[in-house]
């Protein structure tokens, strides 16, 4: 996926030596025509045409964003492919540890990828004093386990692809006026981190687990920002939760069913060994005190087992005799 190069200048009609004042007035005019609250008649394209606007004008009223977008110049090309790069690194990542909802990084904010891919990170209001100490962004991931996983707990090793402030440009993706090559001028650099999660015994689809101080760098000599991940509790083959209850189907012999018996039940700890009375019925849920998820305060879940009957296939002609013969004995 190639990012489209925009021109600013033109979004705006201004020439490249406009000054901020002829950028800025030449902004207000247009947003004026174009604006939603006036445009009914045609909206989509008045809101498209708006967005573009505020868009060129976030980059090009920004002094220190329209000298990055300057000097990206013809560039911009390299840049974009190389951000491309990124993302499609990141996305493989996905597939193991999925630590791709970096929210706000791209397309979350509405604006284009082209702007998402060189801006996003820098798009923050810069303050004017330079070397303010800056606390670290916040960065969101997801991080999937298994229904086993959640319900042991404890301590999981994990290496994450983080996504960060390039430490060579500060973020701007600009050095001594040239592209940056430690991130070829994106601004954001991806690096390795392997991190000990901890993970709380029976924690539930969706729940946030805060690392401190694991987010983003700090800029001179600011904290770091925390990491926060999300979890994602993957479908399990033979549980489904449902608060801290388990439920699961177990296939039975018609005959145990009918004979009473013994069978093998799964469980997160373990399998047990439960009796069943003769002439159970097909369906019948059984539940099994204690053996679901953790609570979050101590104790624990129930387990409900569904008994669902097999049936003998490829019978004999002996076989079949007997079932019918059985059939007209017991009517069911
Ligand atoms: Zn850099």
């Amino acid at each position: 996926m190639a990012v489209a190069y925009k021109d600013y200048y033109q979004v705006l009609g201004v020439p490249k030596t406009a000054s901020e004042k002829e950028i800025k007035s030449a902004y207000r005019k247009l947003a004026r025509k174009w604006h939603p609250d006036v445009n009914s008649g045609n909206p989509k394209e008045a809101e498209e045409k708006f967005k573009e606007l505020q868009e060129a004008y976030e980059v090009l009223g920004d002094p220190e964003k329209r000298r990055k977008y300057d000097a990206l110049g013809s560039d911009w090309e390299r840049a974009s492919e190389r951000a491309d790069e990124q993302r499609r690194h990141r996305a493989e990542q996905e597939r193991t540890v999925d630590f791709g909802d970096l929210e706000g990084e791209f397309g979350a904010n509405g604006f284009s990828d082209f702007f998402d891919t060189f801006f996003s990170q820098v798009g923050r209001r810069r303050s004017a004093a330079a070397d303010v100490p800056r606390r670290g962004r916040d960065i969101e991931g997801t991080i999937e386990l298994g229904l086993r996983d959640a319900y042991a707990g404890g301590t999981k090793s994990l290496t994450l692809q983080l996504d960060d402030v390039c430490p060579d440009c500060g973020g701007t993706g600009v050095r001594e006026n040239r592209i940056c090559p430690t991130c070829h001028g994106t601004g954001r650099v991806t690096t390795a981190k392997t991190l000990e999660v901890r993970i709380p015994r029976g924690v539930r689809d969706g729940r946030q687990i805060r690392l401190r101080g694991q987010g983003g760098r700090g800029e001179n000599g600011g904290p770091p920002g925390d990491l926060y991940l999300r979890v994602r509790l993957k479908d399990d083959d033979v549980f489904e939760r449902d608060g801290d209850d388990l439920y699961a189907d177990l296939p039975v012999s018609v005959y145990t069913l009918v004979l009473g018996g013994e069978v093998r039940v799964p469980t997160l700890a373990g399998d047990v060994t439960m009796k069943i009375r003769p002439e159970t019925q097909n369906e019948q849920t059984m539940r099994l005190a204690g053996k679901g998820m953790p609570h979050e305060n101590g104790g624990n879940g129930d387990e409900y087992v569904r008994l669902v009957a097999r049936l003998p296939q490829g019978l004999s002609e002996r076989g079949r005799e007997l079932v019918r013969e059985l059939a007209e004995l017991h009517p069911v």
